[in-house]
């Protein structure tokens, strides 16, 4: 008889880890949770820029919002600015949130491609959106929703923070609940004989940690979705080239900012991240196009402060495990597969995967109905961020090999849907449960330079002085709020760094 599942172990102490180890143990009480993580082995070391829905996390976790701020020296972060992507010199904000409001049962975009030749309504979609006008203008809030008129009721927004500091401050929470957590080498796996499922994993000095359900966390290795149960990886660098990242943290200068730049340069992008101790910089970049040795010199020559460390180069294979979910084993963060930070993901994959997981809680028959389901919600779910990163690079604007390259991708059907549809009326639509909103989307294509030829028909049954009015309304009050606004710095300071009372 199938029995429910007591004994989880965890393979992995990164962020994955330790996010599964917070989560599972506040919400699945009487499970024997153990941990094992190699100090030798380390971990990736980066990971520090994330989305909204990491608020949903959080409070799964029982976090508070402050004293999480306060223990991994986190910053608010309003979007990311594309810079370069649509030629030097140009700038655009994929910002979270709402882009305006809409119009009769239309979004505020379609208005805006008709009105925007006029020279009578602004021409940046930025200056709609108070999450974009806020981040150019290094203010932010969190929302207000005593002022339900306002756009300050809703402002969406995600957080910078220290990978290591945010692993520490979990442990701490997972550890208080009764998590067991060994410091060690796994260097075996003992797997049942008949059908591969795996017993135990063995650790150097011979202790062996036996299990039901085994979740691994082990990163880019994969030490028992691939390595022992040789699960095999979907290869995605055709559709996304660039393969290895250099990242430097340096010095904090007054320009805290609360958003990631994602920069465009020759062989890939730059990112810059800003937390309260310092800022996070990498340059991803594509090998076929740049050596590791001029990558390097680029990111150095290209840091806003003192370089804190010495550059490390990450190599990495975009794609993911054919199956996330194998006999017993659950990967979960790097080991299930990696998409390239460009839209900050990757967290919020270790999130998803994690609720997938509770949602489809096995017992010990696992059942493979269940894991099949899982496996395809995962499969989706990686193919639709993969393909919104896509869209950045093939829609580039710029005239070196790499991003010459990029615009002849041979783009999978659905995202080749999805850009025709925009191009011909500015329509776009969320494909059931993908990540991305259709707000996203419009701010990207729209940023990349895919100015739609025309926009929905019902437009045209306004009147265009209304449309004209109605635009300007928008940006102006988005203007008012955004004057209201503290900035960026003195409201970490004030009310994070400080403590609310
Ligand atoms: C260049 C780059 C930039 C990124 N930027 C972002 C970003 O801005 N936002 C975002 O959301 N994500 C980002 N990511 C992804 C993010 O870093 C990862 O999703 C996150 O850190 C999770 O990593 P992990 O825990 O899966 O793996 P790791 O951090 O590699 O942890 C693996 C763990 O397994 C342990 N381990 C491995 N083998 C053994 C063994 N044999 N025995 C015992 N223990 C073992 C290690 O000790 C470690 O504790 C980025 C990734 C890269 C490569």
């Amino acid at each position: 008889m199938p029995q429910p599942i007591r004994k989880v172990v965890i393979a992995g102490g990164g962020t994955a880890g330790w996010m599964a180890a917070a989560l599972l143990s506040r919400l699945a009480t009487n499970l024997d949770i153990r941990l094992i993580e190699s100090d030798e082995i380390g971990t990736i070391g980066v990971g520090e820029a994330t989305i909204p829905a990491i608020k949903t996390f959080n409070r799964l976790a029982g976090i508070d919002e402050d004293a999480f701020m306060r223990a991994t020296q986190a910053s608010f972060k309003l979007g990311i600015a594309f810079n370069g992507w649509n030629g030097e010199g140009s700038s655009y904000m994929h910002g979270f949130g709402k882009i305006g409001q809409d119009l009769g049962w239309l979004r505020m975009h379609h208005y805006w491609v008709k009105a925007r030749g006029s020279g009578r309504v602004p021409q940046n979609l930025a200056d709609y959106s108070i999450n974009t006008a806020a981040a150019y203008a290094g203010r932010f809030m969190r929302s207000r929703p005593d002022m339900p008129e306002s756009p300050l009721r809703d402002i969406a927004y995600a957080y910078h923070f220290d990978a290591g500091l945010f692993a520490r401050f979990l442990r701490g929470e997972a550890e208080g609940r009764g998590v067991r957590r060994t410091e060690g080498k796994i260097i075996d796996v003992a797997q049942r004989s008949d059908d591969g499922f795996i017993e135990a994993v063995v650790l150097e000095g011979g202790e062996r940690i036996d299990g039901e359900l085994f979740i691994d966390c082990s990163g880019l290795r994969g030490l028992l979705i691939e390595q022992t149960l040789k699960t095999g990886y979907e290869d995605w660098t055709h559709l996304l080239p660039c393969d290895r990242a250099v990242a430097v943290p340096c010095a904090s200068t007054p320009d805290f900012v609360p958003y990631t730049k994602a920069t465009a340069r020759a062989a890939g992008w730059q990112w810059r991240i800003p937390l309260q101790h310092r800022i996070g910089n990498g340059y991803v970049f594509s090998s076929a196009h740049i050596s590791e040795y001029e990558a390097t010199a680029t990111l150095l020559a290209n840091l806003d402060g003192e370089a804190l460390a010495d550059p490390r180069v990450i190599r990495f294979t975009t794609g993911r495990r054919k199956k996330s979910w194998n006999r017993n084993v659950v990967a979960i963060g790097l080991s299930g597969g990696f998409l390239e930070p460009l839209e900050s993901t990757s967290i919020h994959l270790i999130q998803s995967h994690l609720l997938r997981l509770l949602s489809l809680f096995p017992d010990t028959a696992f059942d493979p109905r269940t894991i099949d389901e899982f496996n395809a919600q995962s499969e989706f779910e990686f193919s639709r961020i993969r393909d919104f990163i896509i869209a950045h690079y093939y829609l580039n604007n710029r005239d070196e090999p790499l991003w010459r390259a990029c615009r002849d991708i041979a783009l999978p059907e659905a995202l080749r849907r999805k850009l025709d549809n925009f191009a011909a009326a500015g329509r776009v639509f969320k494909d059931g449960e993908e990540l991305f909103a259709e707000e996203s989307w419009i701010q990207v294509l729209i940023g990349q330079g895919l100015i739609p030829e025309s926009y929905d028909p019902f437009v045209d049954l306004q009147p265009d002085e209304r449309i004209i009015r109605y635009l300007n309304d928008i940006a102006r009050v988005i203007t008012k709020c955004v004057g209201v606004m503290p900035s960026h710095a003195d409201y970490v300071a004030g009310q994070v760094a400080a403590g609310r009372m």
